[in-house]
């Protein structure tokens, strides 16, 4: 893409105001095979474009002048802090300013990129200056804003690097997404905030991400710190973006993660249990279809089978939705056949299959095992 990038820069240089500084230059930093992954950044075509809306024409603008920075010389500044004394009585002490006076403008031309630092004047050490004003302010902090679904799907691009510069553009974030060091991909970044939604772990207040009661005790009481740390999963990530660059092996990867995965169950077996949610009961009134026939517990239905509430105790009674014998006969248990069946021990079910295609109906029972704790039916046909 070398030659065509220096025919389009010719292109499109023609006229511009600091045309004579765009130099085109085979540098490493603009053409870099071993960054390219899925295709090479996007550039302006030859042709200029005549007739663009505004918003193409802002993409257009975007792109282009992007394009052309990379050829202009690199802006200059230094880092200064300025002591100012002042020569006043009623102003006493002195103050300090810091910021960056800039010495080249390089690059920073083509658009007039508002920089969020200071911007201090060039001044020398000793230089009497003027004051041109001044006054007294109170200032009241407040506490770091919300997160909004955009600004934590920013966060987590970059695992949390360039955050307090609020700086969009700071080389270690730059540098971070780059590299692969961030919290999911762009496909499911999104993905992973509703999912925190829909497990009630956070919730949205306006545009605000909150986190709630929930999402906080999950955070206190968790045992595994590693996996709230942003430099941990960051890493993770990253380590698999160097497998796909062959840096790093598959294997020793699986290693670590196989390690991190033991410990980490170890580790929760061991801790005490906390109930961070507690379920009401009332939510949903759970109908007891009858008594198991094992320990005399209620018999409730669950979503693959009909079976003993006392599960939590060992009791394994259980009435599967997709018995086989059943399903040979074309039948799946309902509610009222299991009613019927733990009320009298029998039951009739009706409309069954025959393996001629023959509908028959035939009393059944289910009956334990003499050698396990399992059940099975039994049938005997009505005549
Ligand atoms: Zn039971």
């Amino acid at each position: 893409l070398v030659d065509k990038a220096a025919k389009v820069l010719n292109n499109l240089k023609k006229g511009l105001p600091y045309e004579n500084e765009i130099i085109f230059a085979k540098k490493k930093r603009v053409f870099d095979n071993s960054k390219v992954e899925s295709h090479s950044a996007i550039t302006p075509t030859y042709l200029l474009p005549k007739s663009l809306s505004s918003d193409e024409d802002i993409v257009y603008n975007a792109i282009k002048n992007r394009f052309i920075m990379q050829f202009m010389p690199i802006a200059e500044h230094e880092e200064t802090k300025i002591i100012t004394k002042v020569n006043n009585d009623e102003i006493k002490g002195l103050f300090t300013s810091k910021g960056k006076v800039q010495l080249v403008e390089g690059w920073k031309k083509v658009e007039k990129i508002e920089s969020k630092d200071t911007i201090l004047p060039l001044v020398s050490i000793n230089e009497v200056v003027s004051i041109e004003d001044h006054k007294l302010t109170s200032h009241v902090t407040k506490p770091p804003k919300h997160h909004t679904e955009k600004t934590l799907l920013r966060v987590m691009e970059t695992c949390g690097k360039g955050k307090d510069k609020e700086d969009e553009d700071s080389e270690e974030m730059m540098a971070a997404i780059l590299s692969g060091y961030s919290i999911g991909t762009p496909a499911t970044r999104a993905e992973t905030i509703k999912k925190l939604k829909d497990v009630g772990y956070i919730a949205t207040q306006n545009k605000n991400l909150i986190c709630t009661e929930l999402g906080i005790k999950l955070v206190e009481t968790f045992p595994i710190k590693e996996l709230f740390d942003l430099e941990f999963t960051g890493r993770l990530e990253k380590t698999l973006s160097d497998i796909e660059k062959q840096k790093f092996s598959k294997r020793d990867f699986l290693n670590t993660i196989f390690e991190f995965t033991t410990t980490g169950v170890e580790k929760i077996k061991k801790e005490q249990e906390v109930i961070i949610n507690e379920v009401t009961r009332e939510k949903k009134q759970i109908e007891v279809l009858g008594k198991c026939p094992v320990c005399g517990s209620g018999v409730i239905e669950g979503q693959k089978g009909f079976g003993c509430s006392n599960w939590k105790n060992g009791c394994k009674f259980v009435i599967w939705k997709n018995d086989k014998f059943l399903a040979l006969m074309k039948k799946k248990p309902t509610k009222t056949m299991v009613k019927t069946l733990l009320k009298n021990g029998v039951v009739t079910v009706k409309g069954l299959t025959s393996k001629k295609g023959n509908k028959f109906d035939a009393k059944m029972k289910y009956e334990k095992n003499a050698d396990n704790e399992y059940f099975n039916w039994k049938m005997e046909f009505t005549k």
